[in-house]
């Protein structure tokens, strides 16, 4: 008789496990689809994202003067810049402007010291890459490739 007993028990235990796991799975399937289709589909970024560091474009070109303030901020040492006068009467402009991304925290002081406000966080997410190395990026270069974003 008891044999019976736990027999019956153990078929209705695993009758109402079975029920309530067909309930969770029949609630969640009424409800609205909460997955993207990455990257077929893609969410709308939030307003403070913040991207990789990139020089902001003007229509006169970017506004870096090389004063240095960037780098010498860099909590992490990333930043290298390189200002050229064209004449000795002229300001100084930037040249080359390396950031090691590899090594980047995107803290943000750099685009905070900026006295130009010539760096801005750029909406960029898709940034992995096979080597560490390429991380580094000029970005004067990129900022030839990029349309204007004031
Ligand atoms: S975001 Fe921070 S870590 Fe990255 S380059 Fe700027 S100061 Fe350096
Ligand atoms: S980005 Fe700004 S802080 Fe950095 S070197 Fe250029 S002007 Fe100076």
């Amino acid at each position: 008789m008891r044999a019976l007993w736990e027999y019956l028990w153990g078929v209705l235990s695993g009758a109402w496990s079975l029920a309530a796991g067909m309930g969770v799975t029949l609630r969640y399937m009424l409800q609205p689809v909460a997955t993207v289709q990455y990257p077929r589909q893609r969410l709308p970024l939030p307003e403070a994202f913040r991207g990789p560091i990139r020089l902001r474009a003007f229509p006169d070109g970017h506004h870096c003067v090389a004063c240095g303030e960037c780098w010498r901020t860099c909590p992490s040492g990333v930043i290298k810049v390189q200002g050229l006068k064209a004449q000795a009467k002229d300001h100084n402009r930037a040249r080359y402007f390396f950031i090691d991304f590899s090594r980047c925290s995107l803290c943000g002081l750099c685009v905070e010291v900026c006295p130009q406000q010539a760096l801005a966080f750029s909406r960029e997410y898709e940034t992995v890459g096979p080597s560490r190395y390429l991380g580094v990026k000029d970005l004067i270069a990129a900022l030839e490739q990029e349309e204007v974003v004031p």
